[in-house]
């Protein structure tokens, strides 16, 4: 009879109550389980010795044989150091020590064949090892311990109250003791033999134990493949059940709308991508189930029209649609371009937002509640719960990144049953994490920019050259284009940037007099109208210049504008500073940004600068942000949960997910249910998961 794996912690020998205690409060160790999940950060490679003409200026832990043959004392600031010349038969380095010198001195036997371990530094042209692990070669041989050490996950109070990783590693091995290293397995046969998997006993073993780095590695691999698999098998499963139980409208007819729209108003013609995706749209539609689908397409790509193809599907078959946006701005602005549209088609349209009149609004909500209003626009304000509609068949949510999970599926409950959704994001998430997070969503993409556009020249200038800046800006004017500088303002510091804003608004207006020049400013702290007047000076060219804060960041259409700068561009995130170069490149003109900054910048903040240089794909910069920043704080922590990940990383190991991907579906694709032989594991894991972990509430 195994162990069994949910026993709490306290019963394995050599924990107890108090280290118990901190092992569950410090690493939310509870079970045996949660222990054996406690995989190793990295491992300590002791498998291997080096020479000292080998080694690398890469400050890694090496292990070195050879002899002391000197000592010396060197006088430095405070005290002194005790620096040893250790030589083998390529070369020398130095050992030295800042403390503890006088016994260390004693202990250690000049000219003796020693294995030392530790760090290395280049120093003076040399390699030294401060504070190294000595053993003499005799006792090292004699020492039989597993190799490759593993160093665990820790904190400072585990360290401080003497769970060294040392113990961790010791009470790992009791629990390989009392369990009897019996694991059951958890992937069926058939998967093991066609990926070559090792089985889930020798993994967990070698993760912990490993006798080799190649041992190692298929341990790892066995392990993150499995643990991407359940995964997404639970994601697919949900997206699955989801589909079978929650019908939606079938809106099975294209009708006078759709069609007269497409053949008469259409106002260019659509890109394949736009087309493909319009597709991918009507089939969801057309079908019983109600669509949740997240479309992605890089700034300027061309959603909008997609979106109002899509509202007139539901138009055409009887029901209303609304589309929400992050902002006043730029709900104003969908709703002046779709207006336009829908005055042709003869349909009724209006916007609700937090500045919409009292009296207004109610005679919007009365329009929405009797059938007559056929598409609204707005902001969060389309959430209240005054809001109600007499049958919307179609929600569409822009830039999705600046809404939250919750507010999603608050629009799904404005009807009896849910309405198609279908959220747009013009920040393009790596398709490895899309997978992961919205494994729930199925993904259009737009992957082609309408024709004829020039991609935008963006450099990076420092403040020193700002007079150059000027003077580039005054030639692009009076070649009649306009130009956006916009300021950063986050919310920490508000004031002080508030006073940056200002004081570049008035050094900009004195550079740019009047009349010959005109400046509109536009910052959070304005009254909606007073920001709309300025936007719409702008927007009628009447003004040359947009002085701004990031409000303008998403969504904003203003084809003239082709000079984008951003100011303390080194404070802005990478796809902040993606969606504010999206805001030029509209029109037919060669558009520029110019990204300034201070002369000290921090690497991160080059490698951004670099990036925006480097490239204008949205999918490369993304992928960038998630490297420099995590999955997690790019999500947010709402979503983070998924990412909770206990050995795989969705960054490096987006090969295996792939991997894990692919499998998930298709054992699902021909076992459904999950009732062949084969994959009772599959089942009773998949089922254990759900049960000890409830995966579904930090999904979605
Ligand atoms: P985004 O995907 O960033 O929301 P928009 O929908 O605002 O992009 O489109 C950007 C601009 O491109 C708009 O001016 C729009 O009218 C134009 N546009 C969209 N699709 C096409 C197309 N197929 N051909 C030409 N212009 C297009
Ligand atoms: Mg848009």
């Amino acid at each position: 009879m195994s162990v069994n794996l949910q026993t709490p912690i306290d019963y394995l020998k050599g924990v107890g109550p108090n280290r118990a205690d901190l092992l569950r409060k410090e690493l939310g160790i509870h079970t045996y389980q949660d222990l054996i999940n406690l995989f190793p950060n990295r491992y300590i490679d002791r498998t291997q010795y080096y020479k000292v003409n080998t080694l690398q200026r890469n400050n890694a832990d090496v292990q070195v044989i050879g002899k002391i043959t000197a000592f010396k004392e060197v006088a430095q600031k405070r005290g002194k150091r005790l620096v040893a010349t250790f030589q083998d038969d390529t070369g020398n380095m130095e050992l030295v020590w800042f403390r503890g010198q006088k016994w260390i001195r004693d202990s250690l036997k000049l000219n003796t064949t020693y294995v030392i371990f530790g760090k290395t530094n280049w120093f003076n042209g040399k390699f030294s090892m401060p504070h190294p692990e000595t053993e003499l070669l005799e006792d090292h041989e004699k020492n039989m311990r597993s190799a490759m050490q593993p160093v665990y996950p820790s904190t400072e109070k585990l360290s401080n109250r003497g769970i060294s990783n040392r113990v961790v590693g010791k009470i790992m091995q009791q629990l390989f003791i009392e369990t009897n290293g019996k694991f059951n397995e958890t992937l069926p046969d058939n998967l093991r033999t066609e990926l070559k998997l090792i089985s889930k006993k020798e993994a967990l073993f070698n993760v912990h134990f490993p006798k080799h780095q190649e041992l190692l590695f298929k341990a790892q691999f066995r392990l993150k493949f499995e643990e991407l698999f359940y995964i997404q098998l639970q994601l697919i499963i949900k997206n699955l059940i989801h589909k079978s139980k929650i019908k939606g409208f079938p809106f099975d007819k294209v009708g006078t709308y759709f069609n007269s729209f497409f053949k008469e108003h259409l106002p260019f013609q659509l890109t394949h991508a736009q087309k493909r995706v319009l597709k991918e749209i009507r089939a969801d539609l057309g079908s019983n189930a109600q669509m949740n689908r997240l479309l992605q397409g890089d700034v300027g790509s061309g959603k909008t029209i997609v979106a109002f193809m899509s509202m007139l599907m539901a138009l055409d078959n009887g029901f209303q649609a609304c589309l929400m946006a992050p902002t006043e701005i730029l709900s104003v602005q969908h709703y002046n371009g779709l207006q336009e549209l829908c005055k042709k088609l003869n349909i009724s349209i209006k916007i609700l937002t937090g500045s919409t009149k009292t009296s207004i609004r109610k005679e919007i909500h009365k329009a929405l509640e009797n059938g007559e209003l056929q598409i609204l626009i707005g902001t969060h304000a389309l959430l209240e719960d005054k809001v109600k509609f007499k049958n919307l068949g179609l929600a569409i949510i822009d830039e999705q990144h600046r809404f939250g999970v919750a507010q999603r599926s608050k629009l799904w409950h404005k009807n009896t049953s849910p309405p198609h959704v279908l959220v747009m994001t013009a920040t393009p998430i790596p398709r490895t994490l899309a997978m992961s997070v919205y494994g729930d969503l199925d993904i259009s993409v737009i992957d082609e920019l309408p024709p004829g556009r020039k991609s935008i020249k963006t450099v990076h200038r420092y403040d020193k050259n700002r007079l150059n800046v000027f003077k580039f800006i005054r030639d692009e004017i009076t070649k009649g284009r306009q130009i956006y500088i916009v300021y950063p303002l986050i919310q920490e510091n508000e004031k002080m940037d508030y006073k940056d804003l200002m004081d570049g608004y008035e050094s900009i207006s004195r550079d740019f007099p009047m009349p010959k020049y005109q400046i509109s400013i536009v910052h959070g702290k304005m009254k909606p109208a007073d920001k709309d007047f300025e936007m719409q000076r702008f927007i009628k060219g009447e003004t040359q210049i947009m002085v701004a804060t990031t409000v303008i960041e998403v969504g904003v259409n203003v084809p003239n504008a082709s000079v984008m700068i951003v100011e303390s561009a080194e404070r802005f995130g990478l796809s902040q500073l993606h969606q504010l170069r999206g805001r030029v490149g509209r029109g037919a003109e060669q558009s520029y940004c110019i990204l300034m900054t201070g002369h000290k910048l921090s690497a991160n903040s080059k490698t951004r600068l670099e990036t925006m240089v480097r490239t204008n794909d949205g999918f490369e910069i993304a992928e960038a942000d998630l490297r420099l920043r995590g999955p997690g704080d790019i999500m947010g922590t709402q979503q983070s949960g998924v990412l909770n990940l206990k050995i795989a990383d969705i960054i490096r190991d987006s090969d295996i997910l792939q991997l894990a991907r692919h499998h998930a579906k298709n054992t699902l694709k021909l076992d459904p249910s999950l009732t062949n032989d084969q994959n009772k594991v599959v089942l009773d894991t998949y089922k254990a998961l759900s049960k000890y972990k409830n995966i579904w509430n930090y999904i979605s």
